[in-house]
């Protein structure tokens, strides 16, 4: 596997693969990899000639007294991993590579990033769309994949893709679950043993959403009760937000009529974790 820590040398390489008529499959991630990670490039592996991802914990994306120093790294295990896959190229530039003396550009999505976690963490997906832009431009994917585990941030790029009229096709790949239904998140390492019991709830919660939608209910205030009322059993943890929002434009909805996304966010503890499940018509 290569490892490439400059713009220009990744611009380069992947200038070269486009001429040899590679198709180039590429997984952005922060690193701190886990199975969720790994799923993405497991698809990437089947469906491009290249696979390529980026290590880089992108400091734009958080917020001042975010976790941006604490966020968890470990290259060496990241190496390791990313290995058992087949991962051909890895780009992992430093903070300064990316955002050099005078950067001052940003690419932002508007509608879509409005609400759930744009009330609560603003300006993260400003970083996040411009931070995708940039390793697109270095990247030169045909395809990345996306995990629907942080929805808004899929609908978003989605929406600068088509919007700016970038030549990539996105692909959104389902949530991967611990056993006991935890989306998996690098950030889930910072839970402790009685923390990490209580996080189920967020997926508890969103299952018993999925239940009554199911059942016919189409209040969102009904189904929001029940949301809430699991998640809030457990002594540390508190709601950022819980809603239900049409699953294209993620507006509030206060009935179900089409496809519609349960989004939840939850602090436990000190520790952020978001979770959504899909409700549409079967
Ligand atoms: P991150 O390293 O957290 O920025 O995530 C990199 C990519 O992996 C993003 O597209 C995430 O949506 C995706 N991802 C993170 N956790 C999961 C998961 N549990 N299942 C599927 N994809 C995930």
């Amino acid at each position: 596997m290569e490892t490439i820590t400059t713009v220009k040398e990744m611009q380069r390489r992947s200038e070269q693969l486009r001429r040899e008529g590679k198709k180039i499959a590429f997984v952005p991630t922060m690193g701190y990899l886990h199975e969720g990670h790994l799923s993405l490039m497991r698809e990437g592996r089947k469906r491009g000639n290249i696979l390529l991802i980026s290590i880089f914990v992108n400091p734009t994306q958080f917020g001042p007294g975010e976790d941006y120093d604490r966020y968890p790294r470990d290259m060496k295990r990241d190496l390791a991993l990313v290995q058992g896959v087949g991962v051909d190229i890895c780009f992992n530039p430093s903070a300064q590579e990316m955002y050099p003396d005078g950067f001052q550009t940003a690419v932002e999505v508007e509608g879509v990033t409005k609400n759930l976690c744009g009330i609560s963490r603003p300006g993260h997906f400003r970083g996040v769309t411009t931070v995708v832009a940039k390793l697109f431009n270095i990247v030169k994917p045909h395809l990345a994949f996306f995990g629907q585990k942080d929805y808004q941030q899929l609908i978003a790029i989605k929406r600068m893709v088509e919007d700016l009229d970038m030549d990539i096709e996105l692909i959104g790949m389902p949530t991967i679950r611990e056993t006991d239904g935890l989306a998996m998140s690098s950030r889930n390492a910072y839970l402790d043993p009685e923390q990490r019991k209580e996080a189920t709830s967020l997926y508890r919660a969103l299952l018993k959403g999925k239940e009554l939608y199911h059942q016919g209910e189409r209040s969102t205030a009904v189904i929001l009760n029940h949301v809430r009322g699991i998640i809030e059993e457990g002594k540390s943890a508190a709601i950022d937000y819980a809603k239900i929002c049409d699953a294209h434009t993620l507006e509030d909805i206060e009935e179900i009529k089409g496809e519609a996304v349960i989004a939840v966010a939850v602090k436990i503890g000190k520790t952020r974790l978001i979770d959504n499940i899909i409700l549409k018509e079967e």
